[in-house]
Parts: C-alpha cells; sequence; structure tokens
C-alpha cells in the first residue's frame, strides 16, 4: 500500500518536507499499546516505541503519539523502529473527562466523524448538538448516521429526518442499520478511499454492529510485524486504524466508542427540561437575563414557586458551563492555528529561497 492509502496528503507531506524527514520513514500510527505503538507504512507494520524525549512539533499539547498521527519512524536498519517526530496534526479528538478539567487525546487526523444516534429511544437534538459542537471544536467534519431503521417506518424516518433538517439545515444525514441487510449500504456510499473517519455516539447505539458490518471479516488482533517484537515479548495489539475495502479509513478504539458526554446531561428528558426553561426564560424581564438572582427572572420565580426543579435547573446551568468551555477551547484552538499558519508562511518563504 502506499502512503496516499494510509491518508497521507500535502498537509502532511508540507510538513515533512520542511522538517526535511525521508519519505520512507513515515508510517499512520494504527494502535497505542502502553508503551508500544503499532505504526504502518509503505514496508508493513511494525511495532515501535517512542524516544525518550520525543521531538514533537506540533502545537498540541498532546505529547504522545495517538491513533491516527503520522509519524516518523527510524532505526528501523537495527530492527528497533522508534517514532522520532510526530508530524503537526490536522485535528485531534479530545474526550472530556466528566468535570470537563482535562481531556484525553482519542485519535488525530479525522477528516469526519460519524455521530451515531439509534432510532430505538428517543434522542434528543439537544444532545445532538452537544456532540456536533464538540465534533466541530476538534476541527472534523460531523455527520449524523440514524441507526436501527429497521425498528421505525420509512415514513417515521422522513418525519424525524425533516425535525432533524430544521434545526441544523447543512447536516448530512444518513439513514442506517447494522443488522439488516444493505442497512450499511448508505454509509458505504458516503465513504470515500483515503479519508479518514471515526464513529462516536453513546453506548447501545450500535457503533459496534456498523463498525464490524463496515470491517467485514478482518481480524482484530494483529500481531506486529517487526522483528523487533520477535526479539522481545510478543505484542499482539488491537488494530485500532482500519483501511476498508473501498479505501475509507476507519478509527475505532476503546476511547472513542465511549466517547459521549458527560454526567445527567445525557439523559433522554434533556430535551423536555431545555423546552421549558426556553418557555419559562422569555417570560424574564431582560432578554439578557443571566438567570443569576436579577430583578424579574421568571425562571427564579419558577423555580421558588417549584414550577421548576431544582436538580433540572442545576443541569441546565452544567451545560451552560460546559457550552461556555466548548467555545473557550475553540479560541484556543484559533490561536494555535495562527501559530500553524505562521509556521505555514514560514515554510513558503523558504521554498521561495531555494527556487531563487
Ligand atoms: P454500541 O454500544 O454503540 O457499540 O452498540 P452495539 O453495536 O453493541 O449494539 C447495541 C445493541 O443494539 C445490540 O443488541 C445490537 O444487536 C443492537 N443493534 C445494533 N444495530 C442495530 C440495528 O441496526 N437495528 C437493530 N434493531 N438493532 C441493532
Ligand atoms: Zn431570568
Amino acid at each position: 500500500m502506499r502512503l496516499e492509502d494510509f491518508g497521507y496528503n500535502a498537509f502532511f507531506e508540507e510538513s515533512r518536507a520542511f522538517l526535511k524527514l525521508p519519505v520512507s520513514s513515515m508510517t499512520r500510527v494504527t494502535s497505542c499499546h502502553k508503551d508500544t505503538y503499532t505504526v504502518a507504512g509503505e514496508q508493513g507494520e511494525y511495532a515501535s516505541k517512542i524516544t525518550g524525549k520525543i521531538f514533537y512539533t506540533s502545537m498540541e499539547k498532546e505529547n504522545f503519539p495517538v491513533v491516527g498521527d503520522w509519524v516518523s519512524l527510524s532505526g528501523l536498519e537495527e530492527n528497533h523502529p522508534t517514532i522520532k517526530v510526530i508530524l503537526p496534526r490536522k485535528n485531534i479528538l479530545l474526550r472530556r473527562s466528566a468535570g470537563g478539567a482535562d481531556s484525553q487525546p482519542i485519535g488525530a487526523n479525522i477528516d469526519a466523524a460519524f455521530i451515531i444516534q439509534g432510532l430505538d429511544r428517543d434522542y434528543n437534538l439537544n444532545r445532538l448538538e452537544r456532540y456536533l459542537t464538540a465534533v466541530t471544536n476538534c476541527k472534523i467534519r460531523p455527520v449524523l448516521v440514524l441507526n436501527k431503521t429497521d425498528l421505525i417506518s420509512g415514513e417515521e424516518l422522513r418525519e424525524k429526518i425533516s425535525l432533524i433538517k430544521k434545526r441544523f439545515p447543512r447536516l448530512h444525514i444518513i439513514p442506517s442499520s447494522g443488522i439488516t441487510d444493505g442497512g450499511t449500504s448508505g454509509l458505504k456510499k458516503f465513504i470515500r478511499k483515503k479519508t479518514t473517519y471515526c464513529f462516536i455516539g453513546s453506548s447501545g447505539v450500535g457503533k459496534s454492529s456498523l463498525i464490524n458490518s463496515l470491517i467485514g471479516k478482518e481480524t482484530l488482533e494483529i500481531g506486529a510485524l517487526s522483528d523487533y517484537t520477535k526479539k522481545g515479548t510478543h505484542t499482539t495489539c488491537l488494530r485500532s486504524l482500519h483501511v476498508l475495502d473501498n479505501g475509507g479509513i476507519v478509527i475505532d478504539n476503546p476511547g472513542m466508542r465511549e466517547f459521549g458526554m458527560s454526567g445527567d446531561l445525557t439523559e433522554d428528558d434533556t430535551g423536555e427540561i431545555f423546552k421549558k426553561l426556553e418557555e419559562i426564560a422569555l417570560k424574564c424581564k431582560y432578554s439578557n437575563c443571566s438567570h443569576g438572582g436579577e430583578v424579574g427572572c421568571a425562571v427564579k420565580d419558577a423555580l421558588d414557586s417549584g414550577e421548576l426543579d431544582n436538580k433540572k435547573y442545576l443541569s441546565y446551568i452544567k451545560l451552560q458551563k460546559e457550552m461556555q468551555h466548548n467555545t473557550m477551547s475553540k479560541l484556543e484552538k484559533r490561536n494555535k492555528d495562527k501559530k500553524f499558519g505562521k509556521f505555514c508562511k514560514t515554510v513558503m518563504a523558504r521554498r521561495k529561497k531555494a527556487q531563487s
């Protein structure tokens, strides 16, 4: 396979050239396993280690390789594959802890994220919105997959889709079923070669079934191929990056599958709470009321009278805080973009110099 088949493109080539790394050293991380990383390149797949002090050039704070990273490998001649450099990432998908304090990187260089929602339960649009925000903040294109279509009628499905379209007009929606014959044809049609996808969504929506049906017979267990492992303890790793028959690339690992939203806010009834709150908040004296104790706050009145449940109100506040947190990360990202923009300019300037 060529590097392009693993998703290599001009974006990464630019950095490789700038850093003067040999093309032959480029590989993509297919799994992470304690201190061992499996990587795949044109010559095959290797189990590799990282150097003590990894030369990290990305603007991101996440210092270790994650699945989907493009890395430069050295020590192949000595049968000692070592990751020397992680190329700057196009993006990284982070999973925030429940408190939102720290975040764990679960995948890098993803072109689109399939947000899976099951049609068997009353999913809610607010939760979908929060998935959309999280994914978009990571600079990944969100695509909605409405799964388990086999459980509802065509008419019901069309109704649901039109409701979603009303609220998210630009969102691409793919109906699918992980268990019926041909139920994944829409997904398969959408997936392009050399493009990297991941699947996220709450537990039970059918991610595993969909992924298994896409990946097909490929055995999930891989034995890393390099001699290095044969010398040391033999490691068998669960591969997290798969190249499908149609050339699409899928990242799937336990972290990805658990990627969800924190705390009670994932409850199915949140939609109801927010609808009610929105209604009540309309009656606040000031349109920009923060419901934090201002004069004429209808929310406060509703809390006092018991019309509004205190616990539910707390959930609302929590959501607001999370939204704020997301917005902040967006700003941070923007700053990083600026830095990367400067980096690109330097590359261009050097190119010009070299040509003249
Ligand atoms: P995950 O937790 O998101 O990985 O979901 P799973 O793939 O494990 O599926 C959860 C449950 O939903 C299992 O019992 C599946 O058999 C069922 N399921 C998955 N996909 C479908 C589907 O398209 N239609 C129906 N009716 N059930 C499905
Ligand atoms: Zn108010």
